[in-house]
């Protein structure tokens, strides 16, 4: 027997039904986007590994582990799939001078590529929508990132997700904050784990990201960046306070709120929810003023989020949001091949006026007994069987025969009055 393929582990085929669920998400993104006057960027999935390297920080989980990199098979370059979005749309606009006259919001969506270990809502190809506000710098922009999530889980309706905020300040209170850290964890070097060991000196940040219990009090103790914020970190942080406020979105001050990534600055925020147990992080995102600068561009003050796709379907899920699966408006069926000649145009007809229209295609084990045309009308959930009997057509009619309630009564149609039929009912 021939080897048989599979997909490669944690990357899913997304196949019809569970396909229109995404349809129908990446349409309420269409919407929110536009309502918030995003526009659409498109980068490439493959860019140049120091890119992630430089922009995500060296020590960070994804550049140290979760990066699927490889070298261009002509000249060697380290390239890599992107593991997030961020840093190609910062260096496609840097490239192009997309700013040159003035800033812009943008947004997109697409597949990640992040080594993991695959388990429910963590995949190593995921899907993930991201905003990127770029060239504003104030808290404004902030809170408008922050309310463009919150208008897409209200037009998916989603309920349950809460808001949790904090500040990272700027590079040189996180400086100071970072010696203190130091000391802090050195003199309780014996209470460390191997990994943040390792980080103490590298990252020390991102021990307090940790997720061992044994560390808990440890890092529960620890210096807090708050007491290191100057006047206008401070302020910033009350603005965006101020505005979540005055559109009644409420939020959690987390000061142990930290991002996987080190381009983050000032506010940092994440959507989350207690229904998908550890993948409780939906929405992640925050401001990054120096990511511009740190792969070569012109400094400029930015903020964004990105939110993976496969949590949001699953919380649908969880929460029983039904999606309509775009079932046919029309199914016709076909008892005899003599008719196609007849089937095709009147068909076109239909669509041309905006019918969903499926054919029964019999193929060459002939078209299949009535019965079982029916039986395939009624499970393909169309509303209506047209029926193309070689009797009715003889008098150049169809029999239409609704499959649902509230679909009226059976009748016969002339073909020529077919596509009037199908404009009253797309217009209804
Ligand atoms: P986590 O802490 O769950 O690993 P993260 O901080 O690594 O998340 P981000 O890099 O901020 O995640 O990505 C934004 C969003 O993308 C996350 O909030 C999550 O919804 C989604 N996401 C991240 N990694 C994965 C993955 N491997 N599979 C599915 N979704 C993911
Ligand atoms: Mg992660």
């Amino acid at each position: 027997m021939a080897d048989t393929f599979k997909a490669v582990k944690g990357m899913n085929d997304i196949l019809p039904p569970e396909s229109s669920r995404w349809e129908h998400l990446e349409a309420a993104v269409r919407r929110v986007m536009q309502r918030y006057a995003y526009q659409n960027i498109r980068t490439p999935i493959v860019e140049h590994t120091p890119l992630f390297v430089r922009g995500l920080g060296e020590v960070t989980d994804i550049v140290e582990k979760e990066m699927y990199s490889f070298e261009d098979r002509l000249n060697g370059d380290p390239l890599t799939l992107r593991p997030e979005g961020t840093a190609g749309v910062v260096r496609a606009v840097a490239e192009s001078n997309l700013l040159y006259d003035g800033p812009r919001r943008l947004f997109y969506t697409g597949p990640m590529f992040r080594h993991e270990r695959p388990q429910r809502g963590r995949y190593r190809q995921f899907h993930q929508v991201g905003v990127e506000a770029l060239g504003f710098a104030g808290a404004d922009v902030d809170v408008e990132v922050i309310l463009m999530a919150r208008a897409l889980w209200q037009e998916l309706g989603l309920e349950g997700l809460s808001l949790e905020l904090n500040t990272l300040g700027q590079p040189q209170e996180r400086k100071a904050h970072r010696e203190a850290l130091i000391a802090y964890f050195e003199a309780h070097a014996e209470a460390l784990d191997e990994d943040a060991r390792r980080r103490l000196h590298s990252n020390p940040l991102r021990i307090l990201d940790t997720k061992n219990p044994a560390m808990q009090t440890l890092v529960d103790a620890a210096p807090r960046l708050v007491d290191f914020l100057g006047e206008g970190s401070r302020r910033h942080l009350e603005q965006v306070c101020a505005m979540l406020d005055a559109v009644g979105q409420p939020y959690r001050l987390n000061p142990r709120l930290v991002r996987g990534m080190d381009y983050y600055n000032l506010t940092v925020f994440e959507w989350v929810t207690d229904r998908l147990g550890s993948q409780a992080t939906v929405c992640g995102g925050g401001r990054y003023d120096g990511l511009f600068e740190q792969i070569g561009g012109k400094a400029t003050p930015a903020v964004g989020w990105g939110l993976g796709i496969e949590r949001i379907l699953a919380l649908m899920e969880e929460m029983g949001v039904q999606v309509d699966a775009g079932a046919p408006d029309v199914y016709a069926v076909v008892p005899d091949a003599q008719a196609w000649p007849q089937v095709m145009p009147a068909l076109e007809a239909l669509r041309a006026a905006g019918l969903k229209v499926q054919m029964h295609a019999g193929g060459s084990a002939g078209q299949g007994s009535f019965k079982s045309q029916f039986k395939k009308a009624d499970a393909s959930g169309a509303r209506y069987a047209l029926v193309f009997g070689s009797d009715e057509l003889a008098r150049a009619e169809v029999a239409l025969k609704p499959l649902r309630d509230g679909a009226g009564e059976q009748r016969l149609l002339p073909l020529a009055g077919l596509a009037a039929w199908a404009s009253e009912l797309s217009a209804a």
